[in-house]
């Protein structure tokens, strides 16, 4: 038996193989780099102490086009976990079908990350992936319902783990007690998407461009970034580090339309503008039109903004820089300008906040809104078993328990759309929700926000 267990090296990926190699399963790492975190050094190392074989994938620009974009929407940031974790679910899944593993395995925890880790948001990662029951959760499998391999016997549910919620102790306690782990792998800073200092970065990057790119992705991280007006940027250097990135973006054969100033004779930091203005690269004779003229002397005088004042003004005939336009180099004089301290460094830029805007087929508010379902979400798992009277009253007891739940899932959306129209339901909104609720193809998996439909073609939760 072969399993592909998404494995980032850190520790529920890590007790997930571990619960997974103690049943016989041989484990295949498999660790995503996408444009915003890459963990596959500490995904090797670990991999390498398990003994395993690990495959590194990379998410590039579908990735980007899912992130301007995604379905289930944001998080608490910029975050779109559960876009992004069904991405990776579906890489597993070809991983699985290239080597013909027999399942793919996470280490997630039901209810750990309260934005994408509820039982109802793993159902349905499993679900969007395509993965469905051959998607397996080690460390919370026995509060899950049974998977492909638990059913056939493959993996004995019962080693398996009920672990929910968000407290770590239990799992250091696991990995210490039962496997002896004396390295504890540190809780990951995760993904700058899910950081706050480099959303807004992010989110001005979203508003101002419809699908950016993985060129566009790295920038993010390279410096301070400063918008000059709806079409223009720039990106001014921090630290040596810093203007290496930008050095590498310009020279990337995918870049946008860029040009780079770089300090001619004066102390200071490179400054990359990004522009359609811009001409296009690998032009050998590239003409700068009036406004690119205008935007490369604010850039200018940007750089003088952040450049160490004593040393550039040591110069009798004044700063200058090289300017990069394509593949010529242009020599140019930097003119001081107060006026440019009124461009701020984009830290609050207003894009696209936590599901703002409504994506088209899909709930119009993602989980970072929803409230909590999971104490009321109920898994009926019946028996086995061969006696009519048995099964009748698990029967019973299914609907009884159905009948309850839909009477609660009434109550909460009912509650959730009044919020949403500010205003009660009218008495056929009302009969229509009802009617929604007790259908027997209502999905109660999926988390259901959002405005009132409009009419009866719409469902409120697709
Ligand atoms: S934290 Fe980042 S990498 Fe992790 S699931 Fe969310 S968006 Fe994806």
């Amino acid at each position: 038996m072969k399993a592909i267990v998404l494995f980032s090296g850190g520790l529920d990926s890590l007790l997930a193989t571990r619960l997974l190699q103690e049943q016989g399963v041989e484990v295949v790492g498999l660790n995503i780099i996408t444009p915003f975190h890459d963990c596959s050094q500490e995904a090797a190392d670990r991999a390498q102490e398990l003994g395993i074989e690990l495959v590194v994938r990379e998410l590039g620009e579908d990735y980007m086009k899912m992130l301007a974009n995604p379905r289930w929407g944001y998080g608490a940031n910029v975050n779109p976990c559960l876009d992004c974790r069904t991405m990776m679910c579906r890489e597993a899944k070809k991983l699985m079908e290239e080597i013909g593993a027999d399942f793919v395995a996470t280490g997630e925890v039901s209810g750990q990350r309260p934005n994408s880790q509820k039982i109802h948001q793993l159902m349905l990662i499993s679900r969007e992936s395509g993965l469905g029951d051959k998607l397996v959760r080690p460390l919370s499998a026995k509060v899950l319902n049974p998977t492909a391999p638990e059913k056939d016997g493959s993996l004995d549910r019962e080693k398996l783990r009920s672990f929910t919620g968000r407290g770590r102790g239990k799992l250091v306690w696991l990995a210490r007690k039962d496997y002896d782990i004396k390295t504890i792998p540190q809780p990951s800073t995760g993904c700058v998407l899910c950081e706050n200092s480099y959303s807004p970065r992010v989110r001005d990057m979203l508003k101002h461009k419809a699908v950016p790119t993985v060129w566009d992705a790295r920038l993010i991280a390279a410096g301070r970034r400063l918008r000059l007006d709806e079409n223009a940027y720039c990106v001014v250097g921090r630290n040596q580090k810093d203007c290496d990135a930008l050095d590498a973006a310009f020279a990337s054969p995918n870049r946008s339309r860029c040009v780079l100033l770089y300090p001619g004779n004066y102390m200071g930091a490179s400054v990359l503008l990004v522009t359609d203005e811009a001409p296009e690269f690998g032009d050998e004779n590239p003409e700068i039109s009036p406004k690119m003229a205008e935007y490369v002397e604010t850039a200018g005088s940007l750089a003088l903004r952040f450049a160490n004042p004593e040393k550039y003004r040591q110069p009798a005939e004044g700063p200058t820089a090289r300017l990069h336009v394509g593949a010529v180099v242009r020599e140019i004089s930097l003119v001081e300008n107060p006026a440019v301290d009124a461009i701020r460094i984009v830290k609050e830029a207003d894009g696209p906040k936590k599901n703002a805007e409504p994506v088209e087929n899909a709930p119009e508010e993602a989980s970072e809104n929803a409230e909590s379902d999971d104490d009321f979400f109920v898994y009926v798992i019946p028996a086995e078993t061969s006696d009519d009277a048995e099964s009748l009253r698990v029967e019973e007891l299914f609907q009884e328990l159905q009948a309850q739940f839909s009477a609660y899932k009434f109550e909460s959306l009912k509650k959730r759309l009044e919020k949403a129209e500010g205003a009660p339901l009218s008495a056929d909104q009302i009969a229509r929700l009802k009617e929604r609720v007790n259908s027997s193809d209502f999905d109660f998996t999926l988390p259901i926000v959002g405005k009132f439909p409009e009419n009866d073609e719409s469902d409120a939760a697709e």
